[in-house]
């Protein structure tokens, strides 16, 4: 059955497109990275976070706006009760293209199977180092032997594209770029290098000091890999190259020293129901109040999603010299 084409409603004021939806389907998580969390986090009380039925009814009312990928993440998406349900529902919205989701790797081991089953068709999963102290140091509470054997599980499973992530930090895991390109090169899988953004209050961890520019690592790269530039993109804002006699790409997201905001074609619904027009401010909607006071009302629900691509900013303003102004942690935001 040819799925409904449903037309493109969503052009902001700079005439982008936005068919690109990030939904963080929870705050919580098993792990405690220092980039994205402080240590002891205050999560939200259940009646602030949307319910999996409002996410599911948000998800077809963007798809009828003319997205076309979805990509669920958090917070530990796999963490949340009824998560495979919700990726299942999502799964069978006909116009869509894509499902994917991001995700530290942790419940892999057992979910990988199911994930696929639900339709999902391509996973990044988040690897910042290949040492299991280090590990232990930037997740604080992950289990790096266990996320290993997550990535083996996806493998096994067949996903159209695995894709790593990694964030690196001066002086954390900058050391391990080239580890980290080979792990990928000999498991097949593709990897996207993130340079930090200031999203958040975290403590002990300055973000001047460990920022670590895309152009140092692929001058790092150079001397082990021939890395050739492609014109591929994924829907994100990754830059790729391909790792020359390898199916690998290798993908740079570089916030900092390439701003990537004249092709943005997303937008991130908050797990409170926020809708953020652009992860760097803090411009948004609130369409959980929309939902809980005219429920059922698909129309104007649409409409306020249609009027929110007024307010998109044409670019994001983090500094990571300065203290964060954005106060919001990248797990509620959806990374
Ligand atoms: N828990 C899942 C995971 O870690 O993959 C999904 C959510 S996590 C917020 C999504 C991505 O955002 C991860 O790849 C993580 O490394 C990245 N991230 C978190 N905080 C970040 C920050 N301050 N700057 C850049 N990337 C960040
Ligand atoms: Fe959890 Fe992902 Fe944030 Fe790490 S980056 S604390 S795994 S949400």
């Amino acid at each position: 059955m040819t799925p409904p084409a449903h037309p493109t409603l969503l052009i902001d004021r700079f005439g982008r497109t936005v068919d690109y939806l990030r939904i963080s389907i929870t705050d919580r998580c098993d792990f405690r990275c220092v980039y994205c969390m402080a240590e002891d986090m205050t999560f939200l009380p259940r009646a602030q976070v949307l319910t999996l039925e409002e996410i599911h009814t948000l998800a077809i009312a963007f798809a009828e706006l003319g997205v076309k990928k979805i990509r669920v993440t958090g917070g530990e998406p796999l963490v949340r009760k009824g998560a495979l349900e919700l990726l299942e529902n999502i799964g069978r919205i006909d116009s869509l293209n894509e499902l994917v989701i991001t995700t530290n790797g942790s419940q892999l081991e057992t979910m990988a199977t199911a994930l696929k089953a639900a339709g999902v068709k391509r996973i990044n999963i988040s690897l910042d180092t290949l040492d299991a102290d280090k590990f232990k140091a930037i997740t604080r509470t992950g289990d790096l032997q266990q996320v290993l054997r997550g990535i083996h599980a996806a493998k096994s499973v067949d996903f159209e594209r695995i894709k790593i992530n990694a964030v690196i930090l001066k002086d954390r895991n900058h050391q391990e770029v080239g580890d980290l390109v080979q792990y990928a090169v000999d498991n097949g899988l593709d990897i996207s290098f993130i340079e930090e953004m200031p999203l958040g209050v975290v403590s002990r961890h300055d973000r001047s000091d460990a920022y670590y520019s895309s152009d140092l690592i692929k001058n790092d790269l150079a001397h082990n890999f021939s890395l050739v530039a492609t014109l591929e993109k994924t829907g994100g804002p990754s830059n790729y190259f391909k790792v020359t006699g390898t199916q690998t790409r290798v993908g740079f997201i570089s916030p900092h020293s390439d701003n990537f905001c004249g092709s943005c074609n997303r937008v991130r619904l908050t797990v409170e129901g926020r809708l953020l027009l652009c992860l760097g401010n803090e411009h948004s909607v609130d369409l959980k109040a929309v939902l809980r006071a005219h429920p059922g009302d698909m129309a104007m629900l649409k409409q306020t999603i249609i009027d929110a691509m007024q307010i998109k900013p044409e670019k994001h303003e983090f500094n990571i010299h300065e203290q964060p102004v954005i106060l919001r942690y990248m797990s509620m935001t959806g990374g």
